[in-house]
């Protein structure tokens, strides 16, 4: 059985990446993939400007007329370059160009009127509040290299760089399946031995956050020939994601599927929750994932095995981040597989606590309410204890 790294490096190197690109205005662009080097086309700020509302000097100038100038016109946002008259003082307001002749803007809060002439202090330094061409990054700065992400902060980088549109890849697509026949939609009643569906949405949602195109293939029965029919189109997705049936069950009838459609590359990873879960490809260019039934299990090898294969997909460099943590509880366990608590993390005066939750089964989604971490535990470990220093990934930031 193959360990965590294992897996995931047997997925990274048989993905077939993204080969088609487009282009997509910046609107649009948010968590798309860079498809090329992207180059800003101007300067950053385009012209030297001034950094507040204030006076337009030239510093040599103050000493030389007592620190009294008069006022001869302004600079304003929008316009040109004026000239500063020699001896005098311009009117200038933030993001307007610096007048020829000036080299210092000083605040308006530290002025006094006299009259049409405008009195300075004495502290006044050459160069002060200027903001000058170029120095924030220049035409032709290479901002982004292919498989970067974009964020929002990127794009708004993009735009201030002149940048219309970015290439980048398509957007996988990627084919969704549950398999059960106890498994029912919500919104209708339960029949004895039913339960309620949740691995296919959590699924579908997952894959809409991180921006691919999910197609919902609903559920189908533990029955080959529906799963035959179900998948016989699946070489025209890029990814083929199902969840049950994949262990060695009389009804787990996924392996039997793909390894007629298919080729698998591994059945099975050390891993708790998440042990019967299967990657391989169909055809050339369709890989495919068999996540465990149990919801947890398919959550958590959801964000283990097919986020990091779609980043790499999208020419990106996976990712998951992981940090060091007090553990608030003691957690104790049989080694022999890496184990992924559900936790609660917070911090307390800058330290980060983790707390084991209470009903870890996989079968247990009451336990997701509070989880906003998993705590990972060593192959070997046989748990930690109160205060234990602990290895954890935040699932999200937003949970206090
Ligand atoms: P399986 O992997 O098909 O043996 O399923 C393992 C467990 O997960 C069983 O208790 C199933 O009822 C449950 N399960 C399977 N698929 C789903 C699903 N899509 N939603 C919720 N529970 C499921
Ligand atoms: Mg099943």
């Amino acid at each position: 059985m193959l360990s965590l790294n294992a897996a995931q490096q047997a997925i990274l190197t048989q993905i077939k990446p993204a080969q088609e690109t487009e282009f997509v205005p910046l609107l649009g662009a948010v968590g798309r993939f860079v498809a090329n080097e992207l180059c800003a086309r101007v300067d950053n700020p385009a012209f030297d400007n001034s950094a507040m509302d204030g006076y337009a000097i030239k510093h040599s100038d103050l000493a030389a007329q007592n620190y009294l100038l008069p006022l001869a016109g302004a600079s304003s946002c929008g316009s040109a370059p004026v000239k500063l008259a020699s001896g005098t003082t311009m009117r200038i307001f933030t993001g307007a160009p610096m007048p020829d002749g000036a080299d210092t803007v000083v605040m308006q809060e530290e002025i006094q009127t006299q009259g049409d002439r405008i009195v300075f202090k004495r502290d006044v330094r050459l160069g002060e509040n200027l903001r000058y061409r170029g120095e924030d990054f220049r035409a032709n700065d290479v901002l982004y290299q292919s498989g970067r992400r974009l964020t929002v902060y990127d794009l708004a980088l993009l735009s201030a760089a002149g940048v219309a549109e970015v290439p980048v890849y398509r957007r996988a697509r990627v084919l969704v399946v549950a398999t059960g026949d106890e498994l029912v939609a919500p919104g209708t009643p339960l029949r004895p031995g039913q339960i309620y569906e949740s691995n296919r949405l959590a699924t579908l949602l997952q894959l809409q956050a991180l921006g691919v195109t999910a197609i919902d293939g609903g559920t189908v029965r533990d029955d080959i020939t529906a799963l035959r029919a179900l998948l016989k189109d699946a070489a025209d997705y890029d990814f083929v994601i199902t969840s049950g049936g994949a262990s060695v069950g009389d009804h787990d009838l996924v392996k039997q599927i793909f390894a007629e459609i298919g080729e698998i590359n591994f059945w099975k990873a050390k891993i708790k929750p998440g042990k019967p879960i299967a990657f391989g490809l169909i055809g050339a260019r369709t890989h495919f994932f068999a996540l465990p039934g149990n919801p947890v299990s398919s959550l958590v090898t959801f964000k283990l095995f097919v986020e990091p294969a779609l980043t790499a997909w999208h020419h990106a460099q996976p990712y998951q981040m992981e940090i060091s943590a007090r553990a608030v509880n003691a957690f104790q366990r049989q080694p022999g597989r890496m184990e992924f608590v559900r936790a609660y993390l917070h911090t307390e005066r800058g330290q980060l606590l983790a707390t084991a939750l209470p009903g870890q089964g996989s079968h247990m989604l009451g336990t997701l309410k509070n989880t906003n971490g998993l705590i990972r535990v060593a192959e070997d470990s046989a748990g930690f204890d109160v205060g234990e220093e602990v290895t954890v990934t935040p699932l999200r930031l937003d949970l206090g």
